[in-house]
């Protein structure tokens, strides 16, 4: 969310990242429906403290005739044009009747400028940096540069599924008989590589001061609206039946609100980390990726989160220092990627710089994306109210970035087709052998 007193004074830049961002929305209606709601608050104040001022009036020329104080009723009375006590009295509440009448009239109209101000305020994008790329979709993303080799294979390489359950780590049949489409078990070493590869991450992340947090993952519509993922993103969620909770599509929800609502002491950025299941209808994606482990309704993730002053070269290296962290991961996991500037059309709304990371998946004969980086500045923690006092003694609202530090079973994927080998076993990384019990190799 932005300030709509900043949007006033920059409505062109605003409706500039709107249609970047192919998010419908007229600026000009947004301050239009200000306007309206500005007048009828105006208006609704204005008689309320009249009715207020009339109402204490009259309790005073009520209580002035009761007690016999005539005079004093009478000079409090004058402002009710001088007549005496009692028909002071009901005159003064028959224009409070009037001035009722108006405001029942007024009140709903000014809760309807409320609401179409709230909805629309719900749909002003973040402006994106001066260096995200143009562009309407991820085909213009913009290869920042690339790290380690695609493999070129002796041998006829297997795809992960084949290698999977040759391998007995996945059944993707059985999956679908008890979860439907997108589902999958994972059995054996393949359970054990998806935790090693998570604790790997988690043992990185503390390792340089990330707090660890279990969070919850059903999470109420406030906390979704809060993180800028509703009212968007609405129909990629899973909702529960008869509950006014959801099911996150990842923990940066639950992470970011921990803070909702708090002021927060930023002398050190916050940094925070937490492996969570993350849920996604894949809405929209219907035949698409439908092969294996790829895009699937249920997947885990270890992410970071940070939340640092609002100044923008801070948050800038930060995003660095995050998108770094990912890109250990993948070197320690020997897997080829590479790091891709996110165009402003590819971007979410809630969004002000991306990085995405592509992985190697030669099986695609393509990277594909396994990591996302962004960094929002203050849209989160302005629809969260997390802030924090500055140095000149004034409460600001903090900027948040995210990133993912690892996600499986899509990086699966890629571990299992880049370390097979001729025979058809897959070679595990050095730094996943210590936990996967010293295992060098999965074999059949
Ligand atoms: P996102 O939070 O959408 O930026 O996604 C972060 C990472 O989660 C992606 O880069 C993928 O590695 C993983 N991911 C996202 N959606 C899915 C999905 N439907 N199935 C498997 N992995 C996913």
């Amino acid at each position: 969310m932005l300030d709509i007193k900043w949007i006033r004074d920059n409505r062109e830049k605003v409706q500039e990242a709107a249609d970047r961002k192919n998010i419908r929305l007229k600026v000009e209606d947004l301050l239009e429906a200000d306007r309206v709601k500005r007048l009828l608050q105006q208006e609704t104040e204005g008689l309320r403290q009249e009715r207020n001022r009339l109402s204490r009036e009259i309790g005073r020329l009520l209580a002035g005739r009761v007690e016999g104080r005539a005079e004093e009723a009478e000079s409090l009375a004058e402002e009710v044009k001088g007549q005496a006590g009692d028909d002071k009295a009901e005159e003064a509440k028959g224009r409070v009747g009037l001035i009722q009448d108006k405001l029942n009239v007024l009140q709903p109209k000014l809760q309807d400028a409320e609401r179409r101000f709230g909805q629309l305020m719900a749909l002003v994008p973040n402006v994106v940096s001066p260096d995200t790329p143009d562009g309407e979709s991820d085909e213009d993303n913009v290869e920042l540069r690339r790290v380690g080799e695609p493999p070129a294979f002796p041998f006829e390489e297997a795809d992960h599924v084949t290698l999977g359950e040759r391998l007995g780590l996945l059944d993707l049949a059985r999956g679908v008989k008890t979860g439907g489409s997108r589902s999958y078990y994972l059995k054996g070493a393949g359970v054990l590589l998806h935790r090693a590869v998570q604790q790997l991450a988690v043992d990185r992340l503390a390792a340089k001061g990330f707090t660890l947090l279990e969070v919850p993952v059903m999470v109420r519509t406030e906390a979704m609206r809060n993180t800028g993922y509703f009212p968007l993103g609405e129909e990629q969620t899973y909702r529960l039946a008869e509950e006014d909770k959801w099911l996150a599509g990842t923990s940066e929800v639950p992470l970011v609100s921990y803070y909702a609502d708090e002021v927060v002491d930023l002398r050190e950025p916050i940094r925070l980390a937490a492996v969570s299941a993350c849920f996604r209808r894949e809405v929209g994606s219907a035949g698409r990726d439908v092969h294996g482990l790829y895009r699937v309704h249920q997947f885990a993730k270890v992410e970071q989160v940070v939340l640092c002053e609002a100044d923008p070269a801070l948050s800038e290296r930060l995003l660095q220092e995050i998108t770094g962290h990912a890109e250990e991961i993948l070197q320690l996991l020997e897997l080829p990627y590479r790091v891709m500037a996110v165009c402003a059309g590819d971007m979410a709304q809630k969004t002000y710089k991306q990085y995405d990371i592509e992985t190697w998946m030669p099986n695609r004969g393509a990277y594909g994306e396994t990591h996302s980086a962004s960094n929002l500045h203050d849209f989160q923690a302005r629809r969260s109210r997390i802030q924090y006092r500055g140095a000149d003694g004034k409460l600001h609202f903090c900027h948040t970035l995210n990133n993912t530090a690892v996600a499986s079973p899509r990086i699966l994927i890629p571990l299992l087709e880049i370390h097979q080998q001729e025979d058809g076993s897959v070679r595990i990384p050095d730094a996943l052998q210590p936990y996967m019990g010293g295992r060098k190799e999965l074999r059949a």
